[in-house]
């Protein structure tokens, strides 16, 4: 059986906790369907390899946002490749990952796109 379903970590930028967005492939991109507290100790499984994500990346309707702090967007950070919760009102992101921080350029459409390579 072949799942298209993507799981893929995020930190929520404003509890820094961690998080699971699932991502559906819809035969052009990926969407955002999902999003879900992760237990502690659980592990995503590794179906994006070694962090590099091919294909384009949107927010799905049905995303309920940011299972923590409701924000409804996320981005990638470009210093550690991780994704944090971030709503379209915050000028400013501010990974929690790594402290990195700046301005967001319109909308995540590519989680690859935002890698430094
Ligand atoms: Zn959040
Ligand atoms: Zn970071």
């Amino acid at each position: 059986m072949t799942d298209d379903a993507l799981f893929v970590s995020m930190v929520c930028s404003s509890t820094r906790l961690p998080a699971v967005i699932r991502f559906r492939w819809d035969g052009e991109c990926y969407v955002a369907t999902a999003g879900s507290k992760q237990r502690p100790g659980s592990v995503v499984p590794p179906q994006h390899g070694n962090g590099s994500i091919n294909g384009s990346f949107s927010l799905g309707a049905a995303y309920p946002g940011c299972v923590y702090c409701g924000a409804d967007n996320f981005v990638r950070c470009g210093r550690c490749r991780e994704l944090g919760c971030h709503d379209h009102s915050w000028e400013v992101f501010n990974c929690p990952r790594c402290g990195n921080s700046g301005r967001v350029d319109g909308t995540i459409d590519s989680l690859s796109g935002l890698g430094s390579s």
